[in-house]
């Protein structure tokens, strides 16, 4: 039987790796958890958990999705705090994707921060 790998690359299945994050059993621990269960989401189309992981102060008020596009691989390059513990981290990451023939690089330095137990994305640069 073929294994649900999960997206984001971590060589686990889905079901064991941000799949908790996403149903809401298991929230992420860390910034470097969240940041790949929104990655995993984008790649699901699970715009609401993307919507639900950003810090209502930045949230954009509208998630649209775009149906050419395809997430196809996010490599974290540094995880700055964001430890169990912490209430801020950043994670620098580059995710690889496909639009029609086209293939691009999104990378990023995001900002997380946890408020009340609970990390929440801010932004990015
Ligand atoms: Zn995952």
């Amino acid at each position: 039987m073929p294994t649900d790998f999960c997206p984001c690359q971590s060589g686990r299945p889905y079901a064991e790796c941000c799949g908790p994050r996403h149903d809401g059993s298991r929230p992420a621990e860390t910034a470097e958890a969240l940041m790949r269960a929104r990655y995993s989401a984008y790649a699901r189309g699970d715009l609401a958990y993307v919507a639900r992981t950003w810090a209502p102060r930045t949230r954009p008020d509208d998630l649209a999705p775009q149906p050419d596009l395809t997430w196809r691989r996010l490599e974290v390059l540094d995880v700055v705090d964001g430890g169990p513990d912490a209430t801020q981290g950043r994670v620098t990451f580059a995710a690889h994707y496909r639009v029609g023939a086209d293939r691009g690089t999104l990378r990023e330095h995001s900002r997380f921060e946890r408020v009340a137990g609970v990390w929440y994305y801010v932004d990015g640069c």
